[in-house]
């Protein structure tokens, strides 16, 4: 699998709207938002799927949801509610082949999705 752009985004050639970063994780909001808050949380090794995850990435995808839920309070989601989606390959609608934790908020969702 060849660079994405989440790669690059994370390389620094592409640029983000940046709302959290540490040694291991960026989180950014989503070029095209499906709900008023979209915000992408991804690992910086480049891990296509979830499918990908090995042992050793066990720390790091729990952190991926930690940050995630500690983004959700501050952007004022966490009374409300809000939902995390990870997509899987074709199948699942994965699109970018570099793994990311989809947090979503601000309306009501509906489920299930289609
Ligand atoms: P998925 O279908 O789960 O692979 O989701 C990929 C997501 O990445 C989509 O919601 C896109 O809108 C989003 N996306 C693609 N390119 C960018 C970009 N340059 N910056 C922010 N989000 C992006």
């Amino acid at each position: 699998m060849g660079q994405t752009i989440f790669s690059k985004i994370v390389a620094g050639e592409i640029p983000c709207d940046k709302v959290f970063e540490d040694e291991e994780l960026l989180a950014f909001r989503d070029i095209k938002p499906q709900a008023p808050v979209h915000i992408l949380i991804i690992p910086k090794e480049p891990i296509p799927t979830v499918d990908d995850l090995e042992d050793r990435h066990q720390a790091l995808a729990g952190k991926m949801m930690l940050v995630a839920a500690r983004i959700a309070r501050e952007e004022g989601l966490a009374e409300g509610g809000y939902r995390l989606i990870v997509n899987c390959r074709a199948d699942g609608g994965q699109e970018v082949y570099h793994l990311h934790l989809h947090l979503m908020g601000g309306r009501k969702m509906s489920w299930p999705p289609g």
